[in-house]
């Protein structure tokens, strides 16, 4: 989108509306994105406010089971021509006055992204043994005792059965 109003003029708005595909990523973005907020101009300070929403698809890190979970995301940007700023984290350069919004858009989709991918918080994820999904019950396997407790169970047992 083109920005020579909101720089030329204090109080202009330009209203965002719009919708687009994660293309190089269809698997984790197979949905569109759809991206609403607005432009503004203020005492020569420009800033693009956004919410952005769409359905993350992904294997959970755990249990390997499939997962698509509404995704919101909202930012906060100052826009500047300059990079004269130190800021640079907040600031998105825009040299020539066009704002390329999915950009900006895609990149917090993935700044926002949790290093782990999880179904649940609590997953109880696959059994070492049978390669069960533990969040579906309990596996058939033995459960694996450390020997070194093993040794101590009768004494536990004794002890528990004590009146
Ligand atoms: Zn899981
Ligand atoms: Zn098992």
């Amino acid at each position: 989108m083109r920005l020579e109003e909101v720089f030329a003029k204090d109080g202009a708005t330009l209203p965002i509306n719009t919708t687009f595909m994660v293309e190089d990523d269809p698997l984790a973005f197979p949905e569109p994105v759809r991206v609403t907020g607005e432009v503004r101009g203020n005492a020569g300070i420009v800033t693009l406010t956004l919410a952005a929403d769409t359905t993350l698809h992904f294997v959970c890190d755990r249990c390997a089971e499939e997962v698509a979970r509404p995704y919101p995301v909202t930012l906060q940007r100052t826009l500047a021509q300059t990079l004269e700023n130190e800021d640079a984290e907040e600031l998105v350069f825009v040299p020539d006055y066009e704002l390329d919004v999915p950009e900006v858009v895609r990149e917090e989709l993935y700044l926002q992204m949790p290093s782990k991918l999880l179904c649940r918080e609590d997953c109880q994820g696959l059994c070492a043994g049978c390669g069960a999904n533990l969040n579906h019950g309990a596996c058939t396997c033995a459960p694996e005792i450390d020997p070194r407790l093993a040794a101590l169970l009768p004494l536990v047992d004794k002890h528990d059965s004590t009146p």
